[in-house]
C-alpha cells in the first residue's frame, strides 16, 4: 500500500537495513572531507601599519574563492573559546589582561603586540576556531582542516601575549583533545620562520605532545635551540631544528625528512596540529629564508602522508605568520591542494632564488643526536 498523501511510497516494508552501509558511503563519499574555519570577526583585529594585518587573511580568502577551491572544502563554525578553554593553557591574569586592556579600548602589550577593542572577541572565535575543527575531525565529520584564524598564536605563553599573539590557539586545541577529548598522544608540527616559544613553553614538561619546530635561527624571539628538548617526564618531546638563513626547498625537506618524520613516527601521535605560518617565503619582508608555494605544497604533503600512516589523516592547521599577501594566500592553497589530494597550481610568484642553501648536515647531526634518532 502506498501512502501518496504521506509522500511516503519510497518506504518499503521489506528494506534490508543491510544495505544501509551503501547508501551511507555514497553519502560521505560526497560530503567535502577538508574543512576550514573563517569568521568575519577576525578582520576586526587590527590596527594601522602593522604587519599582522586583517588583508592577510583577505588576501587568502579572496584567492581561495576566485579559485574555486573554497567550494571544495566544508566550512565549520567557530565558536567562541570559553574561559575554561583558554585556561587549558594560560593564567587568569593573562586573559584578564588581554580583556581589560581590550574593554578600556586597546593599547600594546608589548611592542610587537597590540589590542584593540575588539581584539578579546576575535582572539577566543581564533582559539575557538581552532576548537571546533579539532572537534569536527574528532567527531568524523571531516578528515582534516585548515583553520583560516587571526589573532595568530604560536608566541603567546602560558601567562604572556607577545609576537602578534594573544591566545594560544594550538595549544588551548591540542590540550583540549588531551584533557576532554581522550587523546594520549598529540603532535604539533611547527613551520613558522619564528620559533613557537609560546607552544614550547606550554608543553615544556609534558609528556602527551610532541612539539616540533623548524625556525630561522638565532631570530625571533631567541629560543628553540636544538638543545631545548623538554623537561622531567616531557624530556625527550621538544625537537628544535634552529635552521641557519638562507634555507631554501632542498635544505627544508632534507630537514623534514630525516628528522620530523622519524620523530613524529617515533611519536605515534592519534592527532596532528600544524602551526603553519608562511613566513619562511622568500617574498616575506620579516624572513631571510627561501621556500617557495612548490615547498609548502610538499612539506604539506610529507606531513599528510604521515597522518595518513600514523592517525587516519586527522589534521588541523592553523594559520600563524606570513606578511606576503599573495605568497600567504597561494601557499596557503597549497597546503589545502596537498589535504584535498590535489596537483600543485602554478602560482605567479614561481620558485625561489635558485641559490645554494647553506650546508645543514651538522646541524641536523646534531639533533638527532640530542633526540636519540640513529644517523
Ligand atoms: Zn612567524
Amino acid at each position: 500500500m502506498v501512502d501518496v498523501a504521506g509522500g511516503a511510497d519510497y518506504v518499503h516494508d521489506d528494506f534490508d537495513s543491510s544495505t544501509a552501509p551503501v547508501l551511507f558511503d555514497n553519502i560521505r563519499a560526497a560530503m567535502p572531507s577538508v574543512g576550514y574555519v573563517y569568521d568575519p570577526l577576525y578582520l576586526e583585529h587590527g590596527t594601522s601599519g602593522h604587519p599582522e594585518e586583517p588583508a592577510r587573511l583577505q588576501s587568502v580568502m579572496s584567492h581561495l574563492k576566485e579559485s574555486g577551491v573554497l567550494r571544495e572544502l566544508s566550512q565549520i563554525r567557530a565558536r567562541d573559546a570559553t574561559p575554561a578553554d583558554l585556561e587549558l593553557v594560560h593564567s587568569r591574569e593573562l586573559i584578564a589582561r588581554v580583556r581589560g586592556t581590550a574593554g578600556g579600548g586597546g593599547g600594546w602589550l608589548d611592542p610587537d603586540t597590540y589590542v584593540v577593542s575588539r581584539s578579546y572577541e576575535a582572539a577566543i572565535r581564533s582559539a575557538g576556531g581552532v576548537l571546533a575543527a579539532t572537534d569536527a575531525v574528532l567527531d568524523g565529520e571531516i578528515a582534516s582542516a585548515f583553520c583560516l584564524v587571526r589573532p595568530p598564536g604560536h608566541h603567546a605563553t602560558p601567562d604572556r601575549a607577545m609576537g602578534f599573539c594573544l591566545f594560544n590557539n594550538v595549544a588551548i586545541a591540542a590540550a583540549h583533545a588531551l584533557e576532554r577529548r581522550g587523546l594520549e598522544r598529540v603532535a604539533i608540527v611547527d613551520f613558522d620562520v619564528h620559533h613557537g616559544n609560546g607552544t614550547q613553553d606550554t608543553f615544556y614538561a609534558e609528556p602527551r605532545v610532541l612539539y616540533v619546530s623548524s625556525h630561522q635561527y638565532p631570530f625571533y624571539p631567541g629560543t628553540g635551540h636544538w638543545r631545548e628538548t623538554g623537561d622531567g617526564r616531557g624530556e625527550g618531546t621538544i625537537a628544535n631544528l634552529p635552521l641557519p638563513f638562507g634555507c631554501g626547498r632542498e635544505e627544508y625537506l632534507h630537514a623534514y625528512r630525516e628528522v620530523v618524520a622519524p620523530l613524529v613516527r617515533r611519536f605515534q601521535p592519534q592527532f596532528l596540529f600544524v602551526s603553519a605560518g608562511f613566513d619562511a617565503h622568500f617574498a616575506d619582508p620579516l624572513a631571510q629564508m627561501r621556500l617557495d608555494t612548490r615547498s609548502y605544497y610538499e612539506i604539506a604533503s610529507l606531513i599528510k602522508s604521515m597522518a595518513d600512516e600514523l592517525c587516519e589523516g586527522r589534521i588541523v592547521y592553523t594559520l600563524e605568520g606570513g606578511y606576503a599577501h599573495t605568497a600567504l594566500a597561494w601557499s596557503v592553497r597549497a597546503c589545502i591542494d596537498s589535504l584535498l589530494g590535489k596537483e600543485l597550481a602554478e602560482d605567479p610568484l614561481g620558485d625561489g632564488p635558485g641559490i645554494a642553501g647553506p650546508d645543514i648536515d651538522a646541524l641536523l647531526a646534531a639533533v638527532k643526536r640530542a633526540q636519540g634518532l640513529g644517523s
